[in-house]
C-alpha cells in the first residue's frame, strides 16, 4: 500500500540563534526561534511522515513543553520519527519539499541539506528533493526575513 503525507512549519527568525535547516548550519545574521533547534524543514518532514502513517503530528511525540527536547537537534527527532514509521510497517518512497526564506539565499545549501536528510533517514539521496524560494519581499514577516516557512510531501509504502 502506498500512502501520502504532507507537513508544514513556520518559525520566527531572530538574532543570536543559529539558522539550522535540513540539519545543517547556514551562515546567517538571524536564526530560527524555537524550543528545539527550530529546524522548520525537518519539522515539516516529520509531520509529513507521521501524517502519511496516520500516527499524529510532531507535537504528539515531541511536545515543546517537554524539557527533553529543549535545544535538541531536529535530526535526532527525525531519526526517532523514522523508527516510528518503520515500526508501523512502512518505508519511504520519496520526499519533496519547499522552503520560503527571503535571505540568505539557499541555492548552495539544497544539496548538502538533501544529503544530510537522506543520511539521517537511511535512504538514497535521490529520494530527497529540497526546493527554495524567496517571498518576493511580500507576506509580512516572510518577506522581511523575520520568519521562515517550510513544506514537505512524502510518499511511503508498506514493506
Ligand atoms: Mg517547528
Amino acid at each position: 500500500m502506498i500512502r501520502i503525507g504532507s507537513g508544514c512549519d513556520i518559525h520566527r527568525l531572530v538574532s543570536g540563534r543559529l539558522l539550522i535547516l535540513g540539519g545543517i548550519v547556514i551562515p546567517s545574521e538571524k536564526g530560527c526561534l524555537g524550543h528545539s533547534d527550530a529546524d522548520a524543514l525537518i519539522h515539516s518532514i516529520i509531520d509529513a511522515l507521521l501524517g502519511a502513517a496516520a500516527l499524529g503530528d510532531i507535537g504528539t511525540f515531541f511536545p515543546d513543553t517537554d524539557s527533553r527536547y529543549k535545544g535538541i537537534s531536529s535530526s535526532e527527532l527525525l531519526k526517532e520519527t523514522m523508527q516510528l514509521v518503520k515500526k508501523a510497517g512502512y518505508r519511504i518512497v520519496n520526499i519533496d519539499s519547499n522552503i520560503i526564506l527571503q535571505s540568505p539565499k539557499l541555492a548552495q545549501y539544497k544539496k548538502p541539506m538533501a544529503e544530510k536528510i537522506a543520511e539521517t533517514l537511511g535512504i538514497d539521496v535521490g529520494c530527497v528533493c529540497i526546493k527554495a524560494k524567496t517571498a518576493e519581499k511580500m507576506l509580512g514577516e516572510l518577506g522581511t526575513s523575520d520568519a521562515v516557512f517550510a513544506q514537505a510531501s512524502v510518499l511511503i509504502e508498506s514493506v
